[in-house]
Order: C-alpha cells, then structure tokens, then sequence
C-alpha cells in the first residue's frame, strides 16, 4: 500500500482553536495508524492577517497537545521550505506552467472595477462571479492596460461546461456545477498566490496523499480539483470533516467558551484529556467507551468512523474527561502541575505537603485552576466566624461529639490515609447513639470552619494527628468549653 501522507496547514491568523487542533489531530491519527507522515505547513500568504506569534502560538500548542510531525516547519524535511511565503518561486514556476498552457491569462481589472460588476450584477440578480472581461484581451490590449500602469493578477479559465465531482471520504459524493463559479484568482497582483492556488501546488509537491480538513473548504475542493487536472497532476484523496457547534447547535464561536487551545492550557486542562474530547468530536470508537488513551486513537482512528454529522462542543464533558485524567494520573505529576496555580493563590507548600494537599483537592476539580479553591482549608485554621457554622457548632451533642474524635485520635497512631481515617470515622455515630449528620457535619465545621469541602477521611490525612487535635481544640474553645 502506499504510505500515507497528511497534513496540518493552519493559516497563523491566531492561535491554534479547537476546530484547527482536531483536524490536526485527525491528520496526525491518521499518520500514526497507518504508519504514515504527518506534515505540518504554514501557509501564511494573506501578509496582513499573518504573524509570528500565531505561528509560534499554533505550533507550542501543537507539541503540549503531543503532536509531533515527520516532516515541515521547524523540523524540516525533503519537501521544504514549509512555509507558504519561502515558496514563491515554486508557485511562479506553475502559474507560468498554467499560462503557457492556455489554463490561466492575466486580468487587469481593478479593485473599484471588480466592485462596480459585483454591484451591476446583485442589482440584475445575477449570480456574483467574474464575468471573464480579460479571458480574451488581445495581446494589443494587454500592451495598452500595461502601459496605463495596471499590474496583472492571474486568473484561471474554468471550463464552464465540466461538473466536477468530489468522492468525499466523509460527505461522500459531492458534484459541483462551474458554470456558476466564474475564473478565479490564482496568483494576485502582488505576486503572492492565492489559497486555492498554494496549497494544490504545496499538497502535490509535498506528496499529499489525503487532504483531511475541515467542511468550511469543501465548496474551495472544485477549485483545487480543476487546478489538479489542469497541471496533470493526481487529485488527492479529500475528508472534509463536520463543523463544531456549541449545545444551542449553532457555530461555535467565542459566545460558547473558550476556543483557544492556550486557554484550556492555562486553566489546566491536560493535554490527554483535550486530545480524547476532541478526537470525539466527530469520531466515534464505535463503542461506548468515552475516556481512550492516545495508544487506543491511535490503533483506532479510521476515516469511516469520522461521521457526517456535525460535532457538538460539549464542555460538561470535557469537564468530565479533564477531571478524570486528574484523577487518575500519579500524584506527583498532578501536584507539580498544580503548584503554580497555588503559588499564584498566594501558597507555597513544601513537597510533601504540596502532595498531600493536591491528592486530596484533585478529587474536587474539574480542571487545575480550581485547585486553590479547596486546600484553603489546610493552610488556614478555621476561623468559624461564618454565620452557618457557627449555628452547627452551637448544636447540643457537639461537645461529646468533638470529645469522641479526640478519644478516638488519642488511641490510635498518625492517620495515614482515607482509608484509615475511614476506619476511625465510621463507628462514631453508633458509639454516640446520633445520626451521621449530627456527628460528622459539626466535625467538619471544627475542622474546616465551613459547612462544605472536602470529605472528612480527605481532611484528617492532611491535618495528621497533631493537626486534628489542635483544631479540636481550637473550636472547644470557640464554644466555650475548657478543659
Ligand atoms: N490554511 C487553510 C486554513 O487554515 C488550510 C486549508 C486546508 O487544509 O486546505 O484553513
């Protein structure tokens, strides 16, 4: 079989978004399956909307997402350079290829001309497209429009009569008519190719065998597929993958959430968790299983399991799948990721403390950032200055109950772990005759100051023993009771 080749060729018109990293994602699963070359190609022709810094931004979040590519920019390879702009001379070479074989002419209609037909023909009802005004200049007119000044873009002479049929892997078949499309632009005025132009000469050059993106360049597919043949190249095979909507099923856009992927970086999302949310967005295993490594996408990931249907961005569930990976990677790892959010809070636990406190907060959130919000508790005796703790510690059994934890700590050694303080906690409410409620509710207010937080077999691990007995004690005295 023939090696696969894919690609990502984002534009560097910002950062990398979820839509962009899940056809990254797709190519490079695609890649890695079947034991292919994944590609990535910047494609940075429109000068003013391109900068170094999306650039820099797209490929950083690329590599913190685990995606790694065989050939292109910053790693290089046989097909470079991989960046649109350090390509020119290759697409000179075939716009003149095309003008030499009759494909392509130069128009000299300008900017305020182009608008003048666009408007004559919404006024008429016409279809909007290039009426052809330069397809048959004389080689005198192109003297006389060139000695008025006027610099040529080059535009490419679509056979009106041809119906050009995409077999999409995912859409299926999809025929589109040119008679309405009009010639298009391939290299502008400037000198600077267009998209449609670019990236047919770049996927062929490059050895494309799929182009794998997004539904949004399907309608641009005739275009390219014209421009294969006109150039008597092999068409590529194309997947237009479904667009993302927000839970109201409309685009998704800035108004449903973050759409950066620095921005799920920043809140700390992990980068195992984005990759198995946004590999099922428009992918299904085939199962029911939702949480699936990288490993598993990588023996599954086939184009025909790619559905049709548009993807819904749901983000309860990459809340979910997020929480999950915190919950279930190694401690340490979760804890060194975590220390800069408690930094930023204003905490600066040693090591073992640091360890403690993040194995217990983890199991409260759904991405880093909330972090801080649970471990207050264990940096800061409790105050009970809260209104509503202060009325469950005025109830009547929460002397003996304050006493009863106290004995029970005073005959056993340091509480190792949950399942310890499980153990210590469990047989209270019997030995005191009371409900669970009355006993463990008023334990966590003496321990915490506030009604709600983490269970309290989470908390006595990380207070210890010593710990444990001073906020007793602590919250005795706060109701009067001396020894
Ligand atoms: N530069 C295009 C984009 O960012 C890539 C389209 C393609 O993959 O052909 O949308």
């Amino acid at each position: 079989m023939r090696e696969i080749r894919v690609r990502f060729a984002p534009s560097p018109t910002g950062p990398l978004h979820i839509g962009g990293a899940r056809s990254a994602l797709f190519n490079w699963l695609m890649a890695r399956r079947y034991g292919g070359k994944f590609i990535v190609r910047i494609e940075d022709t429109d000068l003013e909307r391109s900068s170094k810094e999306s650039e820099k931004n797209i490929l950083s979040s690329l590599r913190w997402l685990g995606l790694d590519w065989d050939e292109g920019v910053d790693v290089g390879g046989p097909n470079g350079p991989y960046r649109q702009t350090e390509r020119l001379p290759l697409y000179e070479r075939y716009a003149r290829q095309l003008l030499e074989s009759g494909w392509a002419y130069p128009c000299y209609c300008t900017e305020e001309e182009l608008t003048a037909q666009r408007q004559a023909q919404l006024a008429a009802g016409e279809m909007v497209r290039y009426a052809g005004r330069c397809r048959s200049l004389t080689p005198q007119e192109r003297v006389r429009l060139e000695r008025e000044g006027r610099r040529p873009a080059l535009r490419f002479k679509v056979p009106e009569d041809r119906v050009i049929t995409v077999r999409d892997r995912v859409r299926g078949e999809v025929s589109f008519d040119c008679a309405g499309m009009g010639d298009f632009i391939i290299v502008k005025s400037d000198g600077i190719p267009t998209y449609n132009f670019a990236v047919v000469v770049d996927d062929h050059l490059m050895g494309i065998t799929h182009v794998v993106r997004a539904e949004e360049h399907l309608s641009n597919t005739p275009r390219q597929v014209l421009l294969y043949e006109a150039l008597g190249w092999e068409v590529p095979e194309f997947a237009h993958i479904s667009l993302i909507l927000g839970k109201d099923r409309a685009k998704m856009s800035k108004r449903h959430g973050a759409t950066s992927i620095d921005q799920y970086r920043e809140r700390g999302y992990l980068p195992e968790a984005l990759v198995n949310f946004l590999a099922l967005l428009g992918w299904s295993p085939g199962t029911e299983e939702e949480v699936l490594t990288v490993e598993q996408l990588k023996a599954q990931f086939s184009l025909e399991r790619v559905t049709k249907s548009p993807a819904v961005f749901d983000l309860e569930k990459l809340n979910w799948l997020n929480g999950y990976y915190i919950r279930h990677s190694p401690v340490e790892r979760i804890a060194e990721l975590a220390l800069p959010y408690l930094r930023r809070a204003g905490y600066a636990p040693g090591e073992e403390k640091l360890r403690l406190v993040v194995a217990v907060a983890r199991n409260y959130v759904e991405y880093l950032a909330q972090i801080p919000q649970y471990v207050d508790v264990f940096f800061n005796d409790p105050g009970y200055d809260d209104p509503e703790a202060r009325e469950v510690l005025a109830q009547e059994q929460v002397p003996r109950v304050l006493g009863a934890l106290r004995d029970k700590l005073a005959g056993t050694g340091e509480v190792a772990d949950a399942a310890a303080a499980k153990e210590l906690l469990k047989k209270l409410p019997k030995d005191l005759g009371l409900g669970g409620k009355k006993v463990y509710l008023p334990l966590r207010v003496a321990l915490t100051g506030k009604t709600k937080g983490p269970e309290l077999h989470d908390l006595l691990p990380v207070l210890g023993k010593e710990g444990t007995l001073a906020r007793l004690a602590k919250a005795e005295a706060a109701i009067g009771i001396t020894d």
